[in-house]
């Protein structure tokens, strides 16, 4: 009865390269329900290299010229997977992305681009990945402006291609001004930017050493010999920094693919974009070399007007209808920034250089960059008030605490003499006595269960999994108990055999990488289709009775330690709603992926009793849990508190969890010496922290160890107190 089409294929979109944002582009405009498709790039976001050189000479910010991944693919209904692409096995068709287990795919399109050629075995001063390039910039100024003593730094581009003349220019510009700044640019052609008109040529010659550019024309890099290039005419070049703008060559993988490739290691493709060896793959951008064109120059402009064609082909493959054929444009309008204010323009054989040019440059970049800014996906349905039906995944689609203490409250749970520790008693875990034969008959060593289930927050399956165990686990850890094993409760969306079983297998994939990795095995479970990717887990563990953390263990002089930061709750409604930014999202993964056994483990070396783990009630919630068991009171400091960056700017703009109003009727509990409370206190947490009660003179050291024991965010957040009659039991203060 499901109206969700089912899935029936899976296209991998290797590599953001242009043509891929154009595809992802037209999947906004154009959806298709029945096609899984993952875009897989190194980096969160992709920034635009012909604006680059203009961030690099202060024209522009790092957001200006930055294109946000994890917004165009939510807008496309697309998973983005962030990794390096480490090799491609056609034969299979799957894709191997470091870190992970293999993607599988009916479709796959290759959009790596392509690297500077260097010297053997010389890793540093590539020119691309480009946003590291920008970073060692920064860097560089630093040291340039700290200098005690201005010092010569010499600083080498090797290469006078276009894009090798505008990174050095634009160097020039933002380096220039430091006393002692010395700039060469070393290109084997005796004529900059091959390419283009003599005329060109000839202008950046003078704009170059009218700069005081050293120009090495004609002479080419053969070697380096520790900070100096060897050329060809025998001299050395010695430098500081140097920057690789070379000619293109092929990512190393493509070569060991097994894909047709050319002579220089380039995927070879017929007119359709399509791989001549292997018709199920597609090749774009610098990595494609066309059959019918083997001498098209690799730059942006192709790369972009292949990507309709590319997207329609990889439709029309996947339904098997004809495809169209892709025909490079004869000239391009060629704009170089000179980072004067002016662009040199080339167009066939006309040269010009002025302000217009940069101009007009200006709004094409933007006109791009525009494209995949304001982009979200196609309304869904609202509710009479307009709002929109999204209730959040993780731990934000918990049911709130209100409906929860009702409901059990008004169930016969059942009672049994071996459980020390049940469903009313609001613990973490549920806690039963063992048979005497196993562990002696002491009763010493208790059995510790917990279960959760939630849908997924996020499109990687494989992400989604590793949280969600580390997620279930964290109650067993927050127990003071050892889990061994668990049960899988797993829910895949409607969808071809083989798509099904890929979505499976990295769902699967990734809660096992964090279980075994916490030494637990996965002893069995169940499997059911849904509307949505779900994952439940039901954990066992052992501790010891006496050594069981309670949230009912608080004492006044208690220093309250938090171990991980809040506001994943309104990071992931952020992003289902498109408008969260990779880097947010970054920070909130990996606060999400640390596992709480260490910090477990490290409460009790210093004789931690009260503990709980920070889920979907929020700090406030889990927070006045315990303290009503306690029967204590707390001053929370406001400041201390850790919290995401990117809550602020969600909260801001009105995106907050789900279940946060829910979880914000605790409000009355807390007296705020400091104005409205702030959103954080109720945001319902995914793979959150533990909050312990640790004893005044030990708080510094343990906030120290779990520091060093990866949990940066670590700190003392308040102080427990006695309970003041008819006043709320938290405080906030500054
Ligand atoms: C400074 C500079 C300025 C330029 N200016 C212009 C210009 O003004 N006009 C123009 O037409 N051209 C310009 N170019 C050339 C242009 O950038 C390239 O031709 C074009 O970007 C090629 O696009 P592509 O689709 O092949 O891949 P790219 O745009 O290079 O994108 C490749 C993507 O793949 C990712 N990636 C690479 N390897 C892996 C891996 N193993 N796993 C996962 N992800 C990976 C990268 O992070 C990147 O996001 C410029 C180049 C530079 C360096």
């Amino acid at each position: 009865m499901d109206p969700s089409p089912p899935i029936e294929k899976h296209v991998v979109l290797a590599g953001a390269g242009n043509a891929h944002l154009v595809a992802l582009r037209s999947l906004v405009m154009n959806p298709q329900p029945r096609i899984a498709v993952t875009l897989v790039n190194a980096y969160p976001d992709s920034p635009y290299s012909a604006m680059v050189p203009g961030h690099i000479g202060g024209d522009y910010t790092a957001d200006d010229v930055s294109i946000d991944l994890a917004k165009v693919c939510h807008a496309a209904g697309a998973r983005l997977v962030v990794g390096e692409v480490e090799g491609i096995d056609p034969v299979n068709r799957r894709v191997k992305v470091a870190g992970r287990p293999y993607l599988g795919y009916d479709a796959l399109s290759l959009s790596l681009g392509s690297r500077p050629w260097m010297p053997p075995g010389e890793t540093d001063g590539s020119m691309r990945p480009l946003g590291g390039l920008v970073e060692r910039i920064s860097r560089a100024e630093a040291a340039l402006r700290d200098r005690p003593v201005p010092v010569p730094v010499r600083w080498v581009v090797v290469g006078g291609g276009a894009s090798g003349c505008e990174i050095a220019l634009a160097i020039r510009k933002r380096l220039g001004g430091y006393a002692g700044f010395e700039l060469s640019l070393v290109h084997a052609n005796e004529r900059l930017v091959p390419g283009f008109p003599s005329r060109a040529s000839g202008r950046l010659r003078e704009i170059f050493e009218a700069r005081g550019v050293a120009l090495h024309l004609g002479r080419r890099v053969t070697g380096m010999a520790g900070k100096s290039l060897r050329l060809d005419d025998g001299s050395r070049l010695p430098f500081d920094e140097v920057i690789w703008a070379t000619s293109a060559s092929a990512p190393a993988l493509y070569l060991e693919s097994g894909l047709m490739v050319d002579g220089d290691g380039f995927i070879v493709v017929d007119d359709f974009l399509r791989s001549v060896s292997h018709p199920e793959v597609f090749a774009t951008g610098d990595g494609a070399s066309h059959q019918s064109h083997p001498l098209l120059p690799k730059n942006g402009v192709h790369a972009v007007r292949q990507g309709k064609v590319l997207w329609g082909n990889l439709l029309a493959m996947l339904m098997e209808k004809p495809l169209r054929a892709w025909k490079p444009q004869r000239a391009t309008l060629s704009l170089l920034n000179t980072a004067d204010g002016e662009a040199l323009c080339t167009w066939g054989p006309l040269t010009s250089k002025g302000a217009f040019w940069r101009r007009m440059k200006d709004r094409i970049d933007r006109g791009w960059m525009g494209m995949f800014s304001g982009l979200s996906a196609m309304p869904s349905q609202g509710n009479d008030a307009g709002e929109p039906l999204m209730r959040c995944g993780g731990c934000g689609s918990k049911v709130s605490s209100d409906v929860l203490g009702e409901v059990l409250s008004s169930l016969d749970t059942g009672e049994d003499p071996r459980l020390l520790v049940g469903a009313r008693d609001g613990e973490d875990a549920s806690v039963h006595l063992m048979e005497p034969t196993l562990y002696g008959a002491s009763g010493r060593v208790v059995e510790v269960q917990t279960v959760d289930h939630f849908k997924s927050f996020i499109d990687d399956p494989y992400l989604f999994g590793r949280v969600a165990a580390l997620h279930s686990v964290s109650d067993i850890f927050a127990m003071n108990a050892r889990p061994f094993c668990a049960l899988a409760i797993a829910t895949v969306p409607y969808a071809r055999g083989p798509v099904q079983r890929d979505l499976l297998r990295e769902m699967l994939g990734g809660a096992t990488r964090e279980l075994r990795a916490l030494r637990v095995a996965l002893s069995g479970g169940h499997t059911t289709e849904g509307a949505e990717l779900a994952l439940g887990l039901a954990v066992t563990g052992h501790g010891e009775r006496d050594a069981l953390f309670r949230k009912g263990a608080l004492r006044p002089g208690d220093k309250l330690v938090i171990t991980k930061p809040v506001g994943t709750g309104a990071i992931l409604a952020a992003w289902m709603r498109g408008r969260c930014r990779s880097a947010w999202l970054d920070g909130a993964t990996k606060s999400m992926l640390l596992a709480n056994g260490k910090a477990s483990e490290l409460f009790a070396r210093h004789g931690v009793a009260a503990c709980t783990d920070v889920t979907g009630f929020g700090l406030a919630g889990h927070l006045l849990e315990m303290l009503q068991a306690s029967g204590a009171g707390c001053r929370l400091f406001k400041g201390s508190v850790p919290v995401l960056s990117g809550f602020g700017e969600s909260a801001a703009a009105g995106i907050l969890s789900s279940l946060q109003p829910d979880n914000a009727r605790q409000a009355a509990r807390i007296e705020s010496r400091v104005g409205a409370g702030p959103e954080w206190l109720f945001d319902p947490q995914t793979s959150g922290g533990l909050l312990a009660g640790v004893a005044p003179e030990k708080a510094e050291e343990v906030v120290r160890e779990l520091k060093s024991a990866g949990h940066e965010h670590a700190a003392i957040i308040g102080e427990v107190e006695g309970l003041r009659a008819g006043l709320p039991p938290i405080v906030l203060l500054p």
